[in-house]
């Protein structure tokens, strides 16, 4: 069974809603990062023999055309991940529209590839953005994975599972975040915050069980959370923990997991190739 592994391609200060470093105008202040970052991501994909789906944000392939090439000449999938890291409920459906159309617009120059799968920033799909989907495809999306089944971070009754969503321009895949019953609520686990704070083998075993009833499930990371030296942005308390606390653990554990598990691009496990 191969899971999907995702990883989101930005730089450090690419939080949503905080004063100062969501706004683009400001964003050439900060030090670039995200090349060294990102190496050491490919490094350990390399040493596991592994391919990934990368949601390139757009600003980051136009400044660094070179680290997509390379990206992708390692065999990865490159997707987008938005051009300003803007969150969709945030933004009209033109607006949501003119952003993923100009991402795609740098990022197929550079590849020569179509790009068929997106991802929100801060997996900002809701139900009150009931346009996402049909926008997406109309702009030759195939696939989005930006749902989470959760309340408050996504909605509730989003899908567990890839499946297919119908919309006015045609049927578009939905691979959303992997979540585990937990009493009553759905609790996410393979990455960000909750990879970093749950034991190893909490983890692990939550996913072979998914595997072992025949299902994928979907692992994210994003390249700054390989940075123990990064500086640490002013954010309120919670976000603060949400964004920072026990980064060290991530590079640990998802070695492990590409020891134990098996991975693909999104492209592949859902069987979306040529
Ligand atoms: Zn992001």
């Amino acid at each position: 069974m191969k899971n999907a592994l995702t990883v989101d391609l930005e730089d450090w200060y690419h939080i949503c809603d905080v004063e100062g470093c969501s706004d683009p105008r400001n964003w050439d202040s900060y030090e670039s990062r995200v090349i060294r970052n990102t190496e050491k991501v490919l490094t350990l994909l390399r040493r596991y023999k592994t391919k990934a789906t990368f949601f390139v944000l757009g600003y980051i392939a136009s400044r660094e055309p070179e680290l997509i090439l390379e990206i992708k000449s390692e065999g990865h999938e490159i997707a987008t991940h938005g051009f300003y890291h803007r969150r969709i409920f945030e933004l009209t459906d033109q607006e949501f529209g003119d952003d993923v159309a100009r991402s795609v617009d740098v990022i197929s120059s550079i590849t020569n590839e179509r790009v068929i799968g997106f991802r929100a920033p801060e997996w900002s799909i809701r139900k009150v953005t009931p346009w996402a989907l049909g926008t997406l495809r109309k702009l030759g999306i195939i696939y989005d994975s930006s749902m989470v089944p959760l309340t408050g971070m996504g909605e509730r009754d989003f899908p567990f599972y890839p499946c297919i969503f119908n919309t006015e321009y045609g049927e578009i895949w939905e691979f959303p975040l992997t979540t585990t019953r937990f009493f009553r609520e759905n609790l996410p686990f393979s990455g960000g915050l909750p990879l970093r704070m749950f034991p190893y083998f909490y983890v692990i075993s939550k996913l072979n069980r998914i595997n072992r009833e025949k299902r994928p499930a979907m692992v994210y990371i994003h390249p700054w959370e390989f940075d123990m030296e990064q500086p640490e942005i002013d954010l309120p308390l919670s976000r603060k923990f949400m964004h920072y606390f026990n980064i060290k653990a991530t590079p640990g554990k998802i070695e492990g997991l590409l020891r134990h598990l098996s991975f693909a691009p999104i492209r592949e496990v859902l069987g979306l190739n040529g």
